[in-house]
C-alpha cells in the first residue's frame, strides 16, 4: 500500500532536519543539562511589554490586523529608522512589513524572490534557514565561505555573483559566529550589490547586541547607512526576549515590500494582532542593562578559552563559535557527543556549516551555568596537552 510518506513533496523530503533539533534529540537522556545551545535570551519578557500584551487581549485587539501590520506600531518603527538611519519612509519611497518572527521577513524574502533556476548567496557558516530557505523556494544556495575570520566581504562575494544571483543575504551580528562588519565592509558590499544589480539583504535581527568594541561612534554598523535600497530585516525575538511571540519587520523600497506583503496576504496573514499592540511598547523599552549584561557573558567566554581553543572574537549576538582543538582529532559533532555526555549541552558547527570543524556556545544563560558549561569544555579541550 501505497505510504502518505509518498507523498511528500521533493522540497520537503530535501530538508535535513535542522542539525539543532538532532542535537537536542541526543540530549533529551539528560535531566538538567547545562544548556549552552539556546538561540534566545535567558530574560523574560519585560513587565511592561507583557502587560501591553494583556491590555491588548483585553481591550479585544485579537482579530486579523491590516496585512501589513497596525498603523501604530509602523508610526514607531518609522520613528526609531528616522532616528537611527535618517530613513523617512514617505520622502524616501519606503515600505513597512510586520511580520510572523524575522523567520517569517526570510521566508517572504525567498518566496517573492527567488524561485529554480536562481541563486541566492549566503553566508558559510549561516543561519540555519538561509540553506532552507533555498531548498523551499528552489533555488540554489551559493556559500560564501567566510572561515577563518567569518568575515561576509564584498571581495570574498564578488566572484560569486552571477547571471543568476538574486540576493546576497548579510547577517551582521552573526549567528553562529557573533562578528561584527565594519561599516568600511558594509559600504563595499553595498557597492557591489548596487553594481551588480542583486537586492542585498540584511538580517539584523542582533542588532542592539552589538557591543561597545562593535559599534562605531556609539552606533551599530548596517548597510543601511549607505543604501535605501535594500531589505531590512528586523526582530523583536532576541532584543525583548520574545522569541514565542513571532514578530518582526521588513523595511526596503515600497514595491519590493508591497510584493512580499502579497505573500504575506495568502499565507501568515498577518502578525499575531496583540504582539503588534505589545511591540509599540517593546520598542520604547532600554534593554541596555541586558546587553551589558552579555557584554560581560562575552568576556567570561573569551577569558575561559584563551590559551586553549582558537575562538574569533565575537561582537555581537552571544554566541561563541569555538574551534575545536586539532590534537583531539575530533570533529565538532564528536566533540559535542563527548560535552553531552558530561551534561553539558552545545551545538556542532556542522548544524551551520558544510564544515564540522567547531562547537557554538550559546552565552545566554546565568553565569554561574555558564561558568560550570566553560569549564566542563575547556576541560575537555585540555585533554591530551
Ligand atoms: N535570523 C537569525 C540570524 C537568527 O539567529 C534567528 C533566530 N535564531 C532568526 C533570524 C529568526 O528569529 P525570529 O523568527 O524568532 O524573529
Amino acid at each position: 500500500m501505497k505510504q502518505l510518506t509518498d507523498l511528500l513533496s521533493t522540497r520537503c523530503q530535501s530538508l535535513d532536519t535542522s542539525g539543532i533539533r538532532k542535537i537536542f534529540e541526543m540530549a533529551t537522556t539528560l535531566t538538567d543539562p547545562i544548556n549552552l545551545s539556546i538561540g534566545q535570551p535567558h530574560f523574560d519578557v519585560p513587565e511592561p511589554v507583557k502587560q501591553a500584551a494583556i491590555d491588548a487581549i483585553q481591550a479585544g485587539h485579537n482579530g486579523y490586523t491590516r496585512t501589513q501590520g497596525i498603523g501604530q506600531l509602523h508610526e514607531v518603527i518609522a520613528a526609531r529608522l528616522k532616528k537611527e538611519l535618517d530613513w523617512d519612509l514617505d520622502r524616501d519611497g519606503l515600505g513597512v512589513l510586520v511580520t510572523s518572527g524575522t523567520s517569517g521577513g526570510l521566508i517572504l524574502s525567498f518566496m517573492t524572490f527567488t524561485e529554480a533556476g536562481d541563486e541566492a548567496i549566503i553566508p558559510d557558516p549561516y543561519f540555519v534557514i538561509y540553506p532552507a530557505g533555498c531548498s523551499m523556494s528552489g533555488a540554489q544556495a551559493v556559500y560564501c565561505d567566510t572561515y577563518p575570520d567569518f568575515r561576509m566581504t564584498a571581495e570574498r562575494l564578488e566572484p560569486l555573483i552571477t547571471e543568476r544571483t538574486k540576493f546576497v543575504l548579510l547577517n551582521s551580528p552573526g549567528n553562529p559566529t557573533g562578528i561584527v562588519l565594519t561599516s568600511e565592509e558594509l559600504h563595499d558590499i553595498v557597492d557591489l550589490c548596487n553594481d551588480r544589480g542583486v537586492l542585498l539583504i540584511s538580517d539584523e535581527i542582533y542588532d542592539e547586541f552589538t557591543y561597545p568594541d562593535g559599534r562605531e561612534d556609539g552606533h551599530f554598523p548596517t548597510p543601511a547607512q549607505f543604501t535605501r535600497d535594500m531589505l531590512l530585516l528586523r526582530g523583536f525575538s532576541k532584543s525583548y526576549g520574545m522569541t514565542g511571540w513571532r514578530m518582526g519587520y521588513a523595511v526596503g523600497p515600497r514595491d519590493i515590500v508591497n510584493a512580499m506583503a502579497k505573500m504575506q496576504q495568502y499565507s501568515f496573514v498577518c502578525a499575531p494582532s496583540m504582539v503588534q499592540w505589545a511591540g509599540i511598547t517593546a520598542l520604547n523599552t532600554d534593554i541596555t542593562s541586558f546587553v551589558a549584561e552579555y557584554d560581560s557573558k562575552r568576556r567570561m567566554v573569551l577569558d575561559a578559552f584563551k590559551g586553549v581553543a582558537e575562538i574569533v572574537e565575537p561582537k555581537g549576538a552571544f554566541y561563541a563559535f569555538v574551534k575545536v582543538p586539532e590534537h583531539l582529532g575530533m570533529t565538532g559533532t564528536e566533540f559535542v557527543k563527548s560535552a553531552i555526555e558530561r551534561n553539558v549541552l552545545v551545538i556542532p558547527g556542522s548544524a551551520f556549516s558544510r564544515r564540522d570543524t567547531h562547537i557554538r556556545i550559546s552565552y545566554a544563560t546565568t553565569d554561574e551555568k555558564l561558568r560550570e558549561g566553560l569549564d566542563v569544555l575547556v576541560n575537555l579541550m585540555k585533554r591530551g596537552t
